[in-house]
């Protein structure tokens, strides 16, 4: 791009070098040619100083977005193994929740199908052995470290 400036450059001194008639018919066509590539490789040189900005930014941009796409799976990662999976009666979508909103002992959790919205999960059904068994099972680490199952 610098290349193409000089060679401009040259081209101007030729033309005030060879004491080209700038009042003839030949000389005023070379002086605006000449006066158009000037322009010409100065808007270059302009568009590609801006485009060279923009790289760096658009790297700098992509760096930081690939920073935040490894803290978001180191998380993934991290709570994976403390969520509960369920799978919907419904449509069979794989729903994961928290187990700790079912802490709460006060309270009916229900856990909904993000996809559907069923109920994939209940407290409320501790009377019916049905929901019992099923949520024993699905806090089964729970149930087995308070000494239930030996
Ligand atoms: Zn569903």
């Amino acid at each position: 791009m610098k290349d193409l400036r000089k060679r401009v450059a040259y081209l101007r001194g030729l033309m005030d070098g060879l004491q080209v008639n700038t009042a003839s018919n030949e000389g005023r066509v070379l002086g605006e040619v000449v006066s158009i590539l000037e322009d010409m490789s100065d808007g270059m040189m302009d568009l590609y100083s801006s485009q060279d900005e923009l790289e760096k930014y658009v790297e700098s941009v992509d760096e930081d977005l690939s920073e935040l796409e490894d803290q978001v799976n180191d998380e993934d990662f991290a709570d994976d193994d403390d969520y509960i999976e369920v799978e919907c009666p419904q449509c069979h979508d794989t729903v994961y929740f928290d187990p700790e909103i079912l802490d709460d002992d006060d309270t009916v959790v229900e856990v909904t199908c993000p996809n559907c919205g069923a109920v994939v999960f209940s407290t409320a059904g501790d009377d019916s052995g049905g929901a019992g068994e099923g949520q024993e099972a699905l806090v089964s680490s729970k149930t087995t470290e308070s000494g239930i199952e030996s």
